[in-house]
């Protein structure tokens, strides 16, 4: 081990709730002076401690319930200043020099949408030159500087981004993703008592669990770790285990015909009737989604009767309102029936890149449900996973009979 990590640069980034208290910041400090010990250079990214950026966007919309998003930015990106100022104090505190860096002096440069920005590249001299002098390097996550030298965020939960993205920019060895749990888990164990830890995922599986419901990792920092194919070891601050490794390929010989399933409440039904059943309609509605930036998730079209026909969609519950709004504009444009939302659903997934030569799995997926007296309302499905849209009073019941049905208590 000693040897495998002399000189080696690893990336190690601690969520909220690793550096939740003072106690926290020194159990981080504690680790990553083990890691010294052991000849790496550490470059540590931060989330702000605890619920600190809930309780600014709290705080914000005391003083004004529709504050500007560059204020904002402004107000949210001071969290990440105060974990991490703190951690580097820590660290002071036991002799091992250390520095404390905004995204901004770091260089990492993003784009100009406030509250989502996304980064364009990353300036690594100066992280470089404080490696160089042998110090910590300890880099506020979530946040970056505009080409209009503006300060941006990344979007909720976005260190795990500037994390990825540092990894790449520096050629890290290793990025591990410290949180609170030990890993990902073949479902969410707060509702799966027997939910098991997955050693190992790949990229393309996390990346539908993460955007099917489960909420340990940030969708785009996995999209950003399989591009440059940065294997993740995401684990625990509050243990020595072995977490979950992240990557293109597992060593796995036989991969899991399903590795995970996940439960989401976050998305909102829109259906809109009556729609006449030719050529570019559902062109034209989905567009007029697409530029108002709504993420549309499931799409059916029901079969046409009298050449007009339903189509329903799901968009994720805070798009709501904005997403009637447009529905109805659609609707009289293009002389549709009425427009009708469903909030109560709830959507289950399962995922596995085993599916690709599996077949069957739909099948006992569906006959589950109906044996449980679940009816499914929509269906989607990619190469690697099923989900289905259900009520959603049933959405916890219908993830445990899945885990089950694929006896993922049993990895
Ligand atoms: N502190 C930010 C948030 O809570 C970023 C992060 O935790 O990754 O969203
Ligand atoms: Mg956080």
């Amino acid at each position: 081990m000693q040897n495998k990590l002399k000189n080696k640069i690893i990336i190690q980034k601690y969520g909220g709730s690793s550096v939740a208290n003072v106690e926290c910041v020194e159990n981080v400090a504690r680790r990553i002076i083990f890691y010294i010990k052991k000849g790496c250079k550490v470059i540590v990214v931060l989330s702000a401690m605890g619920d600190t950026t809930d309780e600014l966007v709290v705080l914000a919309k005391k003083i004004n319930p529709n504050p500007s998003e560059r204020e904002m930015d402004m107000l949210v990106s001071t969290g990440e200043q105060i974990s991490c100022s703190l951690l580097a104090m820590a660290l002071h505190k036991k002799k091992v020099e250390a520095i404390s860096l905004t995204g901004s002096q770091v260089g990492i440069i993003t784009d100009t949408y406030h509250s989502q920005a996304k980064i364009l590249k990353i300036e690594a001299d100066r992280i470089k030159k404080e490696l160089t002098k042998g110090k910590v390097v300890i880099v506020t996550g979530f946040q970056g500087v505009s080409t209009d030298f503006e300060i941006t965020t990344l979007g909720r939960g976005g260190s795990d981004l500037s994390a990825v993205a540092l990894a790449v920019a520096i050629k890290a060895a290793m990025c591990e993703i410290y949180t609170d749990v030990e890993g990902i888990y073949t479902a969410d164990p707060r509702i799966v008592l027997d939910a098991k830890k997955i050693n190992y995922i790949t990229f393309d599986e996390m990346l539908e669990l993460a955007s099917r419901g489960a909420k340990i990792m940030h969708t785009r920092a996995v999209e950003v770790a399989k591009k440059f194919n940065i294997p993740l070891h995401v684990r625990s601050s509050f243990s020595k285990k072995e977490g979950t490794l992240i990557m293109e390929k597992t060593p796995v010989i036989e991969e899991a015909v399903v590795r995970g399933v996940a439960l989401t409440d976050n998305e909102v039904k829109i259906t809109l009737c009556n729609v006449l059943d030719k050529p570019g309609i559902a062109a034209h509605v989905f567009n007029d989604l697409a530029c108002e930036n709504i993420n549309v998730d499931m799409i059916v079209q029901n079969v046409s009767h009298k050449n007009a026909t339903d189509i329903s969609f799901t968009v994720p519950k805070k798009d709501l309102a904005k997403t009637i709004k447009i529905s109805k504009k659609i609707s009289k444009d293009i002389g549709s029936g009425e427009v009708s939302f469903d909030e109560n659903i709830a959507k289950v997934s399962i995922v596995g890149v085993g599916m690709r030569s599996h077949s069957g799995v739909a099948a006992k997926c569906f006959s589950v449900l109906a044996k449980n007296k679940i009816n499914i309302d929509m269906i989607s499905t990619s190469e690697i996973s099923i989900s289905c849209v259900i009520k959603k009073d049933l959405g916890k019941k219908a993830l445990r009979i899945l885990h089950k049905i694929f006896g993922l208590h049993k990895i």
